[in-house]
């Protein structure tokens, strides 16, 4: 239905005398208020196609007062669909002009009632539409009766079947539109509402929501779940999981925790890990932000088929079944659980207590939460290097993509539903929480703290944005955050800051931070550092004085360092405070390289390895200068995050090597080189450690050799043993996937004789994944068939393993022979509904180090066609790896890339 705004402008006349009664010149100088509000609205009319506006979700707010709702769904084990009534007591800010949408994507509408009184109604398959002539008056109960399929991509109401023994498990994810494949409503942040929940379900299942249930009555062979009315929270965040569960039981002072996982995965799963991580991080947040936990429970639920991490649910968080190994885990693996826990915790406060009002400032939940995590696990935890681990991950992440040609702002605005994700990368969780660790540093520990829990305490179960956020900020620190925030949210791009030195007599005569942007995004900008000047003393290169200074502008002279012992190595983000890259000037490098195994510190080792890989990837150093280094340097290191770092690096690196235009038999000499080293390492790693089991990881990345091979396949047959290496089913899958890589051995047999062991869903996806890796042409053509054809028979789990599997880097060959058929599904991919597919689409674009494949990239991209935007960016983002590639080939070549 389409309105211009010339017939609405009559309605409103005739529908709201008040303001048709005052005269041009009022009109004008109310605007702001209700008329303008009103003439908003009589502009907005909706799209018949799936998503909300920005622009459509503000006039529904203009529309609705308060909406509470009352909802019974039914499920049960078999069907392909679930059944539900939802009441939405709705209150109006004014008699409606136009009609009422209630959002309901892919269901079937059985019949609508206002007030007990049935009424007419539309439905397009993505809301309901009723006239505005039935809704008359301020207040009505709007009841809906409808149906919905289960989805089977992990949206909505998802439905798994196990495997194993045929259970059936239930669970919602609806970030950030999704919810309204559960039920009819208004699927927007800032119409806050109380849920009241009813489930009828099978007899022995679990039914776990936002509230503990009150009631449970036995009816036959189900049960009716009764749950009492929840706290007012966005419907984004509001959830029903279901399922025979295993359940575990904790309390964290006075919090009742529970947690769930599928029957068949309990035996792998660690309780007493997951507690303690929970009751540590309630501890840290309840007196960090002097607000006590909201909501009643805190349940946490492990769920197949999860698209994401995991979702914070108010008081049911959903966890990816991926955090749960069925081996040991390394330290490094546990403290990715203890992070998720306390970041899916973070936003229990920061999202879902305070809600964005709108999708734009989504990043903003994201990045907090992300920073919020890392410093509960910081202090009030057994991992003290829970930094390093963020300067490893999350800030490597943010760094790579600020370089990349998509990179944006961290604040954008958000159109539409669709948009809300598509922006979701390195950026908004990686740099906006690489940001928010500078700001204690730059406002002040303290003020920060006091900022962040003033503005929870004043927007509770309200909505709030960005400016509210600074606002409290900048008031608890005394500052105007203005112009930190023009620099850091609102523009692009990555600094290099650089240390220039001069000394005399051993003391440093002079030292400037200089400051520079790429061409693309000239913005300096305001931030605070510490400047690390370096030693020997004795057999070790310490840190002899760490200077705190906040510099701006092209150039910052740092008078504290005068009079200083002339450093060997400076290193201008000492403590990794400040979010720039580091470019060292020539008197670090040379000393670093000679001494990097004496340095004392293992966060500055890390540091100095990464900026030595940041050379090779910047072309400014040859790769095989590189694995050199790496061979020579890293077999006496001992701190793991450092051989976690030089292990991933050498593992790139045997691909890169792959991809180079290169000569051959250096190409093998190097491949060799590289495996020899990781299974070196592998054997003489301390029984049992993880540093054996990184390197293990390392060496099942880069065995190609008939001999590693033989390895490979002796260990998983247990006819070779390394002391203290536990083989765990992914474990086994990894040597599985690695035979039929090179079609080695049994190759085939071996994922035959696995799946007969263990046909867990993990088991079966691994399985796929080992298939589809093989280098034979009927294999690709089998499996992009599936993909691009047969879609519709697979879980999107299943389809996400085969692509990321169907091309190695050694296997661009097969790559080539199939890019057609790949490109050729484009428009299909393009313009299909399928918008959770579109991501694994793009793991059929591999790297591809030529000339060829950069072209084959900007041929598509200067096509003309419109492209779904999580395409596009994923097309410019190769492409740009594509030259990236060839450059560093040139680079290690002794040549110019063209
Ligand atoms: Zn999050």
């Amino acid at each position: 239905m389409n309105r211009s705004g010339k017939f609405a402008l009559g309605v409103l006349c005739s529908a709201v005398l008040a303001a048709c009664s005052l005269e041009p010149n009022q009109l004008q100088a109310t605007a702001g208020t209700s008329t303008a509000q009103a003439l908003a609205e009589s502009a907005v009319a909706r799209d018949n196609a799936p998503g909300l506006s920005e622009q459509y979700a503000k006039l529904r707010k203009q529309q609705i007062a308060q909406v509470d709702y009352k909802l019974s769904v039914t499920i049960a084990k078999t069907g392909e669909a679930f059944s539900g009534r939802v009441i939405a007591d709705t209150q109006f800010r004014r008699n409606l002009l136009q009609p009422l949408t209630i959002d309901f994507a892919g269901g079937e509408v059985q019949g609508v009632q206002v007030d007990g009184k049935t009424v007419p109604f539309e439905y397009n398959g993505h809301f309901i539409t009723i006239a505005p002539e039935h809704l008359k008056g301020r207040k009505h109960a709007i009841a809906v009766d409808y149906t919905h399929a289960y989805s089977t991509n992990g949206s909505g109401l998802h439905r798994f079947q196990d495997p194993v023994d045929g259970e059936v498990y239930m669970y919602t994810d609806f970030e950030p539109y999704d919810a309204n494949r559960l039920f009819p409503h208004f699927d927007q942040p800032n119409l806050k509402a109380h849920y009241t929940l009813d489930v009828t379900a099978p007899k022995d299942w679990s039914v776990i929501s936002s509230v503990r249930e009150k009631n449970i009555a036995q009816k036959g062979d189900v049960n009716h779940w009764v749950f009492p009315q929840s706290k007012k929270f966005s419907s984004y965040i509001f959830s029903l999981h279901a399922g025979p569960f295993t359940q575990w039981e904790d309390d964290a002072d006075g919090i009742p925790l529970r947690l769930f996982a599928r029957k068949s995965l309990a035996q792998y799963v660690k309780p007493n890990d997951w507690f303690t991580f929970t009751k540590q991080s309630f501890e840290f947040f309840q007196k960090y932000f002097e607000v006590d936990y909201p909501f009643v429970k805190y349940d946490q639920v492990i769920v197949p088929d999860f698209n994401a991490g995991a979702m914070e649910n108010v008081a049911a968080v959903t966890f990816n079944e991926g955090y749960v190994s069925r081996g040991e885990k390394t330290q490094a693996q546990r403290m990715r659980l203890a992070n998720v826990i306390a970041h899916e915790m973070a936003h229990m406060w920061f999202g879902d207590l305070v809600t964005m009002n709108w999708w734009d400032d989504l990043w903003l939940n994201e990045s907090f939460a992300t920073y919020m995590a890392n410093l509960a696990l910081a202090e009030n935890s057994e991992f003290n290097d829970a930094w390093e681990n963020f300067y490893l991950g999350t800030k490597q992440w943010a760094y790579g993509e600020d370089q990349l040609p998509t990179t944006h702002a961290i604040q954008l605005p958000v159109k539409n539903t669709d948009e809300a994700f598509a922006n979701f990368d390195g950026i908004t969780y990686g740099k906006g929480g690489s940001i928010l660790k500078q700001l204690p540093y730059y406002l002040g520990k303290e003020e920060f703290r006091k900022g962040v829990s003033n503005y929870l305490k004043d927007l509770s179960y309200k909505n709030s944005t960005l400016d509210d956020f600074m606002g409290h900020l900048g008031k608890s620190a005394g500052k105007d955050l203005d112009q930190w925030q023009q620099q850091w949210l609102y523009k692009a791009g990555l600094n290099t800051i650089a240390v220039n030195f001069q000394c005399e007599d051993g003391k440093i005569a002079s030292l400037t931070i200089e400051q520079s942007a790429p061409e693309e995004y000239p913005v300096l900008r305001e931030q605070r550092t510490q400047v690390g000047l370096y030693n020997m003393a004795g057999d070790k290169m310490v840190l002899s004085k760490a200077i705190p200074v906040t510099y701006a502008g092209a150039s910052t002279d740092v008078t504290a360092a005068k009079g200083e012992a002339c450093p060997q190595i400076v290193y201008p983000n000492e403590g990794d405070w400040a979010f720039a890259k580091v470019n060292l000037d020539k008197v670090s490098v040379d000393n670093m390289s000679k001494h990097i195994n004496d340095i004392d510190k293992p966060f500055t080792r890390l540091m100095l390895w990464q900026s030595l890989f940041d050379s090779v990837t910047d072309a400014k150093l040859p790769l095989d200068e590189f694995v050199s280094f790496a061979i020579s340097n890293a077999g006496v290191e001992t701190d793991i995050n450092v051989i976690r770092l030089v292990s991933r690096y050498l593992a790139t690196s045997y691909s890169f090597l792959n991809q180079f235009q290169m000569d051959s038999a250096k190409r093998t000499r190097l491949q060799l080189a590289i495996e020899t080293f990781a299974w070196e390492q592998l054997q003489k790693a301390p029984a049992g450690s993880d540093t054996q089991k990184t390197w293990f990881g390392t060496f099942t990345g880069v065995a190609h050799t008939d001999k590693a091979l033989a390895n490979a396949r002796n260990l998983l047959r247990g006819e070779l043993t390394i002391d203290g290496l536990k083989l765990d089913p992914d474990m086994r899958w990894g040597l599985i996937t690695l035979q039929n890589q090179h079609l080695y051995s049994d190759y085939a047999q071996a994922i035959k004789s696995e799946l007969a062991k263990d046909n867990s869903d993990r088991s079966q996806l691994n399985a796929i994944a080992a298939e589809a890796i093989r280098p034979q042409q009927e294999i690709k053509a089998k499996w992009l068939e599936n993909l691009l054809q047969n879609r519709d028979e697979f879980k999107l789990a299943q389809l996400k393993y085969a692509a990321g599997a169907l091309f190695p880097t050694e296997q661009g060959g097969l790559y080539d022979a199939n890019a057609e058929r790949i490109i050729g599904a484009l428009d299909d991919v393009n313009s299909s509904d399928a918008s959770e597919f579109v991501g694994t689409y793009t793991r059929l674009f591999p790297l591809s180090c030529s000339e060829k494949g950069v072209q084959q990239m900007s041929e598509i991209l200067n096509s003309g066609k419109s492209l779904n935007p999580l395409l596009e960016k994923a097309l410019k983002n190769r492409r740009f790896r594509n030259q990236s590639c060839l450059n560093m080939a040139a680079a290690m070549n002794g040549h110019s890339a063209g």
